[in-house]
């Protein structure tokens, strides 16, 4: 990993950023940029990956059928939405995205902290009914007792799910 301090921050001009980044290589996408950057002046920070060779806007596709579903590798850029639909819940792109490399598990589990969040901070009794619930599902799922879908649109083309069984198409 390398690391290069007191560089100008994009946000407040000042010398005050961190930038780290390394290299890693994927199966079928060949290297791939992982960087973290974080301001000490302002406390911006940003996280994200990038493909060496540049990918059309692509929709990915997987479904989590088993266990061993769960290790398939994910690269998720912060321009990437994912949706998972068979929970009605969503990641978006934006300002406030971070792109990161994790598994469909870590994923998954992305998605389980906001519901757990929403379960232990929710004073209303149907929010926390329906987080419960939604919780119950990823747990079946990572039992591999019932599917569940994962979609992922980028339009930067900079994400991916490493699995023979990954759907990917042009994104329109
Ligand atoms: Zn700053």
């Amino acid at each position: 990993m390398e690391e290069s301090t007191k560089q100008p921050c994009p946000v407040c001009g000042k010398n005050g950023l961190t930038l780290r980044d390394r290299e890693i290589e994927v199966p079928y996408f060949g290297k791939t940029f992982v960087f973290a950057m974080q301001c000490s002046e302002c406390g911006f920070s940003k996280a994200d990956v990038e493909f060496k060779e540049k990918k059309d806007p692509a929709k990915i596709v997987f479904e989590v059928n088993c266990e061993e579903d769960l290790f398939s590798r994910v690269i998720k850029s912060s321009t990437a939405k994912v949706k998972l639909p068979g929970l009605r819940m969503s990641m978006d792109p934006g300002e406030n995205s971070e792109g990161f490399v994790t598994n469909v598990e870590g994923l998954i589990g992305r998605f389980e902290k906001i519901l757990e969040t929403q379960r232990d901070t929710t004073d209303d009794k149907t929010i926390r009914k329906k987080a419960k619930n939604l919780l119950k599902k990823i747990w079946k799922v990572k039992l591999g007792e019932i599917p569940l879908k994962i979609i992922i649109e980028d339009k930067s083309g900079n994400s991916a799910i490493i699995s023979d069984k990954t759907e990917v198409s042009k994104l329109k």
